[in-house]
């Protein structure tokens, strides 16, 4: 391994299986689908595996809808904040759900979705913090994200009990009738979508779903699927899958919805590596190892949530401690301090765990610093090369 351009993302297919074994378990337990949020993991050299196990994905927007179309292949659900009139011209045709964060996005398409074979929701805000707040709380004071009960829109809903068998029966082959009437009148609404956890177990979606019972369930009986988001935590060890199960068995028999989750760091949880090598080693007020790996760069969400991701082979008390930064000009550019019982070597490999998600889809080139390659190492333990970048890279971007 040492013979691999450094810095390079490692992608474990193996792990990857086990927590889409998980996921498939999941869905197939409780009766729900189950989508990959593009959005934290989409290294698309591994979604024909992912399509074996998982419903499709969701997007949010028209490129990741395109990368879906290209390579997963199967339901394609899109959420944005804002669509612009090109980009849903281009999404219509390619996706299976589309969302709307306010009625006043869904009233400006309305016309255009005549004929169209998608289904259509409104994101709601439950307005129910179950996590820290910060910049990750859709449910924060102020949201942008989602529209609250007081902002809803209930009568639009109504009068789409008729609708609700026929968006039903749509899931089938259309029959000749239906088709044609669906020809010359627009979508109804037939879903709702709520996404407001971030690394959470079971309990924080058992408290959500108590409060969009109890705001939005009027609207229930005409609609015909609830999307429930992404956050769920599924394949942490300490995850209660049987409380998830059992959560969405009641609420998709009680409400007769059919319900869909979306998470995005949970398929690709611990499935990946940011093999690093140490260029340097330095003094000041201790001593700090010189990375050819960024936080700034490489591993934004180290700067931006902010958390401390873990080391291969650190340890807690060791004898021998290193703050560890980028070779980036941010003063800031350091990832956090570690222990070792061995000093470190310029040279050396460090190993930093859990870097699939968030990381590939959030990473740049500032300073020009040059993007990790990307690695697979296959079940058979073959390491296969994806994708390695250069100065090409970097200028073709500006
Ligand atoms: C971020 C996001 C997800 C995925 O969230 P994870 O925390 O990665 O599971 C799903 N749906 C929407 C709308 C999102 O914004």
């Amino acid at each position: 391994m040492n013979a691999l351009p450094s810095p390079y993302y490692l992608v474990d297919e193996g792990l990857l299986i086990k927590n889409l074994e998980l996921l498939r378990q999941v869905a197939d337990a409780s009766g729900c689908k189950i989508l990959l949020a593009q959005k934290a993991f989409s290294m698309y050299d591994t979604y024909p595996l992912i399509a074996q196990y998982l419903d499709g994905t969701a997007s949010s927007g028209l490129h990741e809808v395109m990368l879906s179309r290209d390579y997963l292949k199967k339901e394609n659900h899109v959420f944005s904040a804002g669509y612009s009139d090109e980009e849903f011209k281009k999404i219509l045709p390619l996706c299976s759900h589309i969302v709307f964060n306010s009625f006043s996005q869904w009233e400006r398409f309305k016309p255009l979705t005549v004929g169209s074979s998608a289904k259509f929701g409104i994101r709601i805000n439950p307005e129910i913090s179950t996590q820290g707040g910060g910049i990750y709380d859709p449910c924060a004071v102020g949201s942008r994200l989602g529209v609250t009960v007081g902002n809803f829109r209930f009568d639009e809903f109504e009068g789409n009990a008729h609708n609700r068998t026929q968006s039903r029966l749509r899931d089938d082959i259309p029959t000749k009738g239906q088709s044609e009437k669906r020809g010359c009148a627009p979508a109804p609404l037939s879903g709702l979508h709520f996404h407001t956890l971030c690394q959470q177990n079971a309990d924080a979606l058992e408290t959500t779903l108590q409060a969009v019972e109890e705001k939005f369930s009027p609207c229930f009986k005409n609609i015909s699927w609830l999307n429930m988001g992404g956050g769920h935590h599924i394949t942490r060890p300490d995850y209660d899958i049987q409380k998830l199960v059992t959560l969405i068995k009641n609420f998709r028999q009680k409400h007769n919805l059919e319900i869909y989750l979306e998470p995005g760091e949970a398929v690709a949880l611990n499935a990946g590596f940011l093999v690093c090598t140490v260029l340097d080693i330095i003094e000041n007020d201790g001593a700090i190892a010189i990375l050819d790996a960024s936080a700034a760069c490489h591993m934004p969400d180290v700067l931006e949530m902010p958390y401390t991701p873990r080391i291969l082979g650190s340890c807690e008390h060791g004898k021998y401690t290193y703050r560890l930064g980028g070779s980036t000009c941010l003063a800031g550019d350091f990832i956090g301090q570690y222990s070792f019982n061995e000093p470190l070597q310029i040279g050396d490999k460090l190993t930093f765990e859990d870097m699939a998600i968030y990381t590939m889809v959030k990473n740049n080139t500032f300073n020009g610093i040059n993007l990790p390659s990307i690695i697979k190492r296959r079940t058979n333990g073959e390491l296969q090369l994806v994708r390695r970048f250069g100065y090409e890279d970097f200028r073709g971007r500006l």
